[in-house]
């Protein structure tokens, strides 16, 4: 990814406007907005150098209090939007941001396709189990027997496995961070922004109004930063695969899998080779009246 020059000493403030955030007291949204602006800051990334692509939910809300190009898509096309972006402008950085319902229930399809495809996108997943926005369902990452506003008897079906489902696709970057721990989110943000290809980095996240089943102190208990596990190897995808997938007990955080020096989707396109411009930089405009008049 090739990062536009900085317009200044970057600070989180560059990236700070006046809106006020409007999220619950204790929201993990809060961790997450602040490590993205620690983490551009950091890369020294200005806020017109970066495209920050938006799905709905308490998440999206977020699209207010960033600055940077913003984009704010449909429920569960936040991937295809930020996808079709980075294609056009392969030289500005793209990061799309959604939550696991969207994600995992209306836009699964588009996940699958993004990581088979290695667009080269970070995709940050604000992972916390439920629709928050629409006020507390079930998602497809909801633990079954759960109770929750659209299923009082609690939830009838099994949870996806999101972790053994996206390695399932060989993705080449699999992160997992927590809202909770800012520092090591901005580092994991920092390496999937630099990571050439489809970066996945889930995000637990507290929703304590509606999540009463997995709370930021239960977190707190739980995860860990494979970082300080030094016979763990990012580049060994069994044992990858198997640590992110075993959330029973402990919760393994930090940079999971790395698969570097894979041609991305747009490094395969034939017609894309040797042409130095951009597509955006080819947009001209044409008299397609001739064109047109033979369907006249
Ligand atoms: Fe955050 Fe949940 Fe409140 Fe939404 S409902 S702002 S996710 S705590």
């Amino acid at each position: 990814m090739s990062i536009p020059p900085p317009i200044s000493g970057s600070s989180v403030k560059d990236y700070t406007p006046s809106t006020p955030c409007t999220w619950c007291e204790g929201c993990g949204n809060y961790g997450i907005w602040t490590a993205l602006r620690r983490a551009l800051a950091e890369l020294c990334i200005p806020p017109h150098g970066v495209l920050l692509c938006f799905d709905i939910g308490c998440h999206g809300n977020m699209s207010d209090k960033i600055l940077g190009y913003r984009f704010h898509g449909l429920h569960g096309r936040v991937i295809p939007l930020a996808a079709g972006a980075a294609l056009a402008n392969p030289r500005v950085p793209v990061i799309a941001i959604g939550g696991d319902g969207a994600t995992f229930c209306e836009g699964i399809g588009h996940l699958v396709h993004a990581v088979r495809s290695n667009y080269d996108i970070t995709f940050i997943l604000h992972n916390n189990a439920d629709f928050a926005l629409t006020t507390g369902q079930a998602t497809a990452l909801t633990p079954k027997g759960q109770v929750m506003n659209t299923a009082p008897l609690g939830t009838v079906e099994e949870p996806l496995d999101s972790m053994d489902f996206v390695f399932s696709l060989r993705p080449t970057f699999v992160a997992r961070g927590f809202s909770g721990d800012i520092a090591q989110l901005t580092e994991i943000l920092k390496a999937a922004v630099a990571h050439r290809g489809f970066s996945y980095v889930d995000v637990l996240q507290a929703c304590p109004t509606y999540n009463k089943f997995a709370t930021h102190e239960s977190f707190l208990e739980r995860v860990y930063d494979v970082a300080g596990d030094q016979a763990y190897d990012p580049a060994d995808f069994g044992r990858a695969r198997r640590t992110a997938s075993d959330t029973g007990g402990r919760i393994a955080t930090g940079v999971l899998y790395r698969r570097a020096g894979v041609p991305t989707f747009y490094d395969e396109l034939a017609p894309r080779r040797g042409i130095e411009t951009t597509a955006v930089e080819e947009v001209s405009v044409r008299d397609i009246a001739g064109m047109l008049k033979k369907y006249a």
